[in-house]
């Protein structure tokens, strides 16, 4: 029940949500000045092929040949039937999902780091300096700057650094330097918005660097298309007509974005955001201009946000602690087109666990949102007694996340609050 692509079907355009919404999105406004921010503003931190993207109202846009190449490596991804976790519920739902895991760096992340890559060595940057929480960001952008054989520096949280080595491990063997951040305060665990400070700093202040961000941004959103665009044509060779919910975890929005946004012109199809009840940006924060990063370096966005200060609880899925969202996704929400629904990290990970016993895989602690959403609506044809079509992203693999796994098998994980 496994629904491959051949390589030479690998889109060649992303599709751009920003052509398709009912309204214009309200501009990005100057941290300093609160006006509208323009491309001169972002020049200094990304290439100008980006800040287009950002901007643009093409409804598709071009992949560069010199990214499908890499991209090539290992897309198209499969397409699955998860039928043994369908038995095991007992569910009339046909349950589908697009396997991002097998990437070299184990996410959808290199999805974007690698056009990103592209573009900034095509403008004649040789070094990126970046951000990482748990290491997911950092290393799919070591991987894609090796590729193009531009240097990556990468600003890692400090209790991440020291904890978690082996996402370390993975970008410096790609050739990255990785360093714990606050650089300037060793006694400091760090946070992602200080090691997003330490980045923008570094790329501020030199000439051959530029700054790069793993979700959030609308490029960015737009790389993750590629996700949506296969899986629809997968769902064509499985013989459906059309999934009747689309649905992924929410961290930024990226991956969700990548597998939603291809169905969004499609009223028939429902899409669902996954979050944490521990960071609830769009299912309790509010809609707001906010800042992307804690130190108010970053423009301010229009997004659901639940304050630029706000921090989060240390959950296992680290990459979902993120104050703010996206701002697509975000007016999808405010408009009631896309809908967004949270859990308690103990229910993700019991069905974390029925994933990994029923169809094998052990998805990360991000991902397992995903498959809790999915199995939810699975439940709930099941009471109704529905064919429903159920389409999730399965957005990376948990192997370098087994300690959570571990807590969660012997009774130690806790839910806050
Ligand atoms: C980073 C990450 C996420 C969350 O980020 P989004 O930008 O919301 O997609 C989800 N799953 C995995 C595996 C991740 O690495």
């Amino acid at each position: 029940m496994r629904y491959d692509l051949p390589s030479d079907q690998i889109p060649t355009a992303w599709y751009n949500a920003l052509a398709h919404l009912d309204e214009p999105l309200q501009p990005p406004l100057h941290p300093g000045t609160n006006e509208p921010a323009g491309p001169d503003d972002l020049a200094p931190l990304f290439p100008m092929a980006l800040i287009e993207q950002e901007m643009t109202a093409a409804p598709w846009v071009d992949v560069p040949g010199e990214v499908l190449d890499i991209l090539r490596l290992w897309r198209p991804t499969p397409l699955i039937r998860a039928t043994r976790l369908e038995a095991e519920l007992e569910t009339p739902a046909r349950i589908y999902y697009k396997d991002e895991s097998i990437s070299p760096a184990g996410s959808h992340k290199p999805n974007t780091a690698v056009p990103q890559a592209f573009y900034n060595k095509s403008e004649g940057i040789t070094r990126i300096a970046t951000e990482t929480g748990a290491g997911q960001w950092g290393s799919s952008m070591a991987f894609a700057a090796a590729q193009y054989g531009i240097e990556s520096k990468v600003y890692m949280v400090r209790a991440s650094f020291e904890q978690k080595p082996y996402r370390r491990i993975l970008m410096e063997t790609w050739g990255s330097e990785c360093v714990p951040s606050p650089v300037d305060d060793p006694s400091s665990p760090g946070s992602l918005g200080m090691a997003i400070s330490d980045a923008v700093r570094d790329a501020g202040g030199r000439a051959d660097t530029h700054y790069a961000l793993g979700s959030v941004l609308n490029h960015v959103l737009l790389h993750q298309t590629v996700i949506g665009l296969e899986a629809k044509e997968q769902l064509a060779l499985a013989g459906e007509t059309r999934p009747d919910v689309v649905l992924s975890s929410h961290g930024g929005g990226s991956n969700l974005g990548g597998i939603a946004f291809p169905f969004m012109e499609d009223d028939k199809v429902r899409l669902l955001a996954v979050e944490p009840t521990s960071c609830p940006s769009l299912t309790a924060g509010e809609f707001k201009y906010d800042f992307g990063d804690e130190a108010g370096l970053t423009p301010l966005l229009p997004m659901y946000t639940l304050g630029s200060h706000f921090m989060p609880p240390s959950i296992h899925a680290g990459g979902l602690r993120y104050h703010g969202s996206s701002p697509i996704i975000a007016a999808l929400v405010k408009s009631g087109r896309m809908e967004a629904t949270a859990y308690p990290q103990s229910k993700v990970f019991e069905a974390a666990v029925l994933m990994a016993r029923t169809e094998g895989k052990i998805p990360a602690p991000e991902t397992a949102h995903a498959v809790r959403g999915a199995i939810d609506e699975a439940l709930a044809a099941k009471e109704t007694g529905e064919e429903r079509v159920i389409l999730f992203n399965y957005s990376g693999h948990g192997f370098l996340d087994l300690s959570a796994y571990d807590a969660y098998n012997h009774g130690q994980l806790v839910d806050e609050g």
